[in-house]
């Protein structure tokens, strides 16, 4: 089996695999100022999405241009996923280069899409393929893939422990080669119900003093995640931005969620804003709870709500995962300050940051690999995949970490 690391090698973003130059395992897009595409050109029989989340699938429709085109092959819900991010990413960059297709290519998605259920093996550009649940996000998958020889593990992005949202991955099927995510492969996450009693003790203080939250999350799984929370502790709230409309997509697809009742309950719990009439200015000033986008402050609805709170330090912006290098999000926790319609200004609201990864720990990625001691692992997909690669070295795995653009026969 031949394996081309087109992207996401080495670097978060941009995620792409080219399996004996005929399947390809997923075809991200790297956000950013310019954004970064996957390396080469790249014309596939067909694409195996592991996840709806942009940097596995933001490139996907610029694959259906030409006159053959791929199948595509994901779980429900990542094709939904897939649309609403493709939908987006035409609204905000269509028709310059930071959005490689167009409303043509998008339909052509809809047209090559092919469906699969967790568990059930499909046929893809000859390969074998299989999906198991990877826990990351609703409809996120492992997965296996079998030329014959051969079966490769591809993780993609996994979390091992449970979410409210999902439950964390079981399923380690046999496998000869394993390329690993890596994440946070130096993170020791705090317990998920520790860091919930935090935020919840935290949310509940500020509206008890008057002050209004607001909580910027990423629309794809964290925003539904946050509004479970909330529900699960009687704290009523509203929802603005994308989230709410993977919110409701959610809806239809009871199979991938660990508990739908929840995910229902959590549903009636917050009022969508719509965002007409001057909406969200009464509402920063009402002393409430606002779950919306962007997670790390770059867009979004978020943009409205800060200026209408930042000036009151009985306020609170309480951040819900990472905050990479470089983005408002990260600037505002460490120096206190957000950029705002192109000029810096100072955030007297408090600002917490609250960890509700969804993807495993150190801890969470050796439990994983404990499956496959004896397997050669690639790894991928973190920001020291070299160093990870090392530690597994010493442990006695053969693990090793390559660069974007490399080719190895396995
Ligand atoms: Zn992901």
């Amino acid at each position: 089996m031949q394996l081309q690391f087109l992207g996401g090698a080495g670097e978060v973003g941009r995620s792409a695999i080219l399996v004996n130059d005929s399947l390809l395992l997923d075809y991200g897009m790297m956000t950013g100022n310019p954004p970064q595409f996957p390396v080469g050109s790249v014309d596939p029989d067909a694409v195996v999405v592991s996840h709806g989340h942009l940097d596995h699938v933001g490139t996907v429709p610029a694959l259906l241009s030409g006159s053959e085109w791929p199948a595509v092959h994901w779980t429900p819900p990542t094709y939904e996923l897939a649309l609403t991010l493709a939908r987006d990413t035409l609204k905000l960059h269509g028709g310059t280069y930071d959005c490689p297709f167009t409303e043509t290519h998008i339909r052509r998605m809809t047209q090559q899409s092919e469906p699969h259920d967790y568990g059930e093996t499909f046929e893809a550009a000859g390969h074998e393929v299989t999906f198991y649940n990877a826990g990351h996000i609703p409809g996120s998958a492992h997965v296996l893939v079998d030329d014959g020889e051969t079966r490769l593990l591809y993780t993609a992005d996994f979390h091992t422990d449970d979410q409210r949202l999902v439950s964390g991955t079981t399923d380690r099927p046999d496998a000869d080669v394993v390329i690993c995510e890596s994440t946070y492969s130096d993170v020791e996450h705090e317990d998920r119900a520790t860091v919930e009693e935090r935020f919840v003790e935290s949310v509940r203080t500020t509206i008890w003093q008057g002050g209004t939250v607001v909580v910027p999350a990423f629309a794809i799984g964290r925003t539904q995640e946050i509004l479970m929370v909330l529900d699960a502790h009687d704290i009523d709230c509203y929802v603005d931005g994308m989230g709410t409309q993977v919110l409701k997509m959610l809806r239809n697809h009871p199979d991938y969620v660990r508990d739908p009742t929840a995910l229902k309950r959590a549903k009636s719990n917050a009022r969508i804003v719509s965002g007409r009439d001057g909406q969200r200015r009464r509402i920063a000033r009402q002393n409430s709870v606002i779950v919306t986008t962007s997670g790390m402050l770059s867009g979004g609805p978020a943009m409205t709500y800060i200026p209408e709170i930042r000036q009151d330090p009985t306020n609170k912006i309480c951040l819900t995962g990472y905050q990479v290098e470089g983005t408002p999000g990260r600037e505002l926790v460490e120096r206190g300050r957000c950029e705002l319609n192109g000029g810096v200004v100072p955030v007297a609201a408090r600002a917490e940051m609250y960890d509700f990864s969804a993807h495993a720990d150190k801890h969470g990625l050796r439990e994983f690999l404990a499956g496959y001691r004896e397997t050669p692992v690639f790894v991928n997909h973190g920001d020291r995949c070299a160093a990870f690669a090392e530690e597994l070295r010493t442990d006695g795995f053969e693990a090793v970490a390559p660069d974007v653009g490399a080719v190895v026969e396995v």
